[in-house]
């Protein structure tokens, strides 16, 4: 049983029922859910949770549904990968991937937020579910949709990736298409929340979709063997998983769950062509200043981040950073931990990877410590962006010969055992 008090605003504080509210009446502030420790210390323990299936739903005492998953039953443990050949590469001691590339079912960590936002949906009555997308969560709300038999509305930007266009296609929802970046997307989805009462799940029922993220954070403490890391870096694009990562953590140490507490310093990656969070923190200064997104990162491009602002404050409140990082860097991201680690992320992942190494390479995740890095979603569905530096350079007829010759004249060792 869930131990949900309701929602409560995080300017002013003011509680408000379980319902599907996201912004306080009184200040405007947005609307977060909030529960009730007490009664969840004592019996949310290591060996309860432990206990649980081996999904997100493990955590259900601190998700905030009421009764079963009504879809994404198999969503979540995704595997921590202790990645020791990136780490080398990187100058690192203990470096981990959390790889939600294999997140099910539609291979990217939305489908953590999708899988409680919808059935939240379902338990509040909605019959159609919709969002405003840069691209996964596209793919998992017309995942879930068609798993729960709900009608969806996906509106996303024209200009994505064929595989996001094609991996929200091929579960048959109303797929949108708008002109316009995912700013003025979200804008206009915001209109029709309100005519149609429809179930935006990062709009309207946002304070219930957002907490799926903290399972994000659950899973790399439980898999560290109930320890929190000294770093994280989190791609960010309107910039709530980084908070409920944290949320996550932060849970876990008031419930005494955690070995040695929850001291982590969370950092934020984003591109050089769209990256206000990042902006802010290298400025020190609160005030995030919208742009207008130009990168190969496509699920990262949000100009004018929901959560910025708060996204700022857990990463200067928990002593992190942020970088960015350029298209090109994005690239060598993606092609490094798939050649050291045989994991092909998306270009949010290159992202991440790019802002470790200059964060690395600044002091500001030292050497000898922890360090887990957020890989959020897979590659097979942005391979436009390494497609033109990707070429089969051997092409042969199908002969011993023509091989050994193919050899010679690319100058390749056949008898070296070291890798090239
Ligand atoms: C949506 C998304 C993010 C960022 O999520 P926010 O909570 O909006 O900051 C990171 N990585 C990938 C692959 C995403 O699709
Ligand atoms: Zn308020």
């Amino acid at each position: 049983m869930a131990q949900v008090k309701g929602l409560k605003c995080r300017e002013c504080g003011r509680p408000y029922p379980a319902e599907p509210l996201h912004v306080c009446e009184f200040c405007f502030g947005p609307l977060e859910v909030d529960y009730d420790y007490d009664a969840l210390r004592g019996t949310l323990t290591r060996k309860a949770i432990e206990a649980g299936p081996p999904s997100i739903w493990r955590y259900k005492a601190l998700l905030p549904i009421e009764g079963e998953p009504v879809v994404g039953k198999h969503c979540g443990m995704t595997p921590l990968v202790r990645a020791k050949n990136l780490a080398r590469a990187l100058g690192m001691r203990e470096v981990y991937v959390k790889n939600d590339t294999v997140s099910h079912p539609t291979f990217s960590f939305k489908d953590r937020v999708v899988a409680v936002a919808v059935t939240k949906a379902v338990e509040f009555g909605f019959k159609v579910v919709a969002c405003a997308s840069t691209g996964n969560l596209a793919n998992s709300v017309a995942a879930h949709a068609a798993e729960g038999g709900l009608r969806s509305f996906v509106f996303v930007p024209s200009d994505l990736e064929q595989g996001k266009v094609l991996g929200t296609l091929i579960y048959n929802p109303k797929l949108v298409a708008v002109d316009g970046n995912y700013d003025e997307v979200n804008r206009l989805c915001s209109e029709i929340a309100d005519k149609y009462g429809w179930a935006f799940v990062n709009i309207n029922i946002r304070p219930y979709y957002a907490e799926g993220s903290k399972t994000f954070g659950y899973e790399i403490a439980e898999q560290l063997g109930w320890r929190a890391p000294q770093h994280i870096v989190v791609p960010a694009a309107g910039g709530s998983l980084v908070t409920k990562i944290l949320k996550g953590l932060k849970e876990f140490d008031r419930l005494g769950l955690l070995n040695g507490g929850c001291a982590t310093r969370m950092h934020v990656a984003q591109a050089e062509g769209c990256g206000p969070i990042v902006t802010a923190i290298k400025a020190n200064s609160e005030i995030i200043k919208p742009v207008k997104p130009k990168t190969i990162a496509k699920s990262l491009a949000i100009g004018n981040p929901a959560d910025g602002y708060y996204a700022y404050k857990v990463v200067k409140e928990s002593g992190g950073h942020g970088e960015h990082a350029t298209d090109e860097e994005i690239v060598e991201g993606m092609k490094l931990l798939a050649s050291t680690e045989g994991i092909f992320s998306e270009t949010a992942g290159g992202v991440t990877i790019a802002a470790a190494k200059r964060l690395i390479e600044q002091g500001r995740i030292p050497r000898d410590e922890s360090l887990v890095l957020c890989i959020t979603g897979n590659g097979l569905k942005t391979q436009e962006a390494v497609a033109s530096s990707l070429k089969v350079r051997l092409h042969i007829k199908p002969t011993l010969r023509a091989f050994d010759e193919a050899m010679v004249s690319h100058g390749i060792d056949v008898t070296s055992r070291t890798m090239d």
